[in-house]
């Protein structure tokens, strides 16, 4: 099942641990220093949210679990 990805992306720190640990589907804006989801993955061409395919799911979970501010959010479709 696909994977529903978002962010708060007004609460990001910048600390690019979901970049470093997940960057197959983080990156961080040039535009504004904080975390987007890749173009590939991206719904509606929103940077803070996108659906990334279920082998990705492990991935994602480990940025939304370390995040500091944890505003990196998850589900199922
Ligand atoms: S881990 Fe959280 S605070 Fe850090 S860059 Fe990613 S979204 Fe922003």
């Amino acid at each position: 099942m696909p994977i529903k990805v978002w962010i708060d992306r007004d609460e990001c720190i910048s600390d690019m641990v979901c970049v470093s640990l997940c960057g197959e589907v983080f990156e961080m804006s040039e535009e504004d220093g904080k975390s987007q989801i890749i173009a590939q993955f991206r719904v509606n061409d929103d940077v803070s949210q996108g659906v990334v395919p279920d082998d990705l799911k492990d991935c994602v979970e480990s940025a939304a679990e370390s995040c500091p501010v944890s505003i990196i959010h998850f589900e199922e479709q």
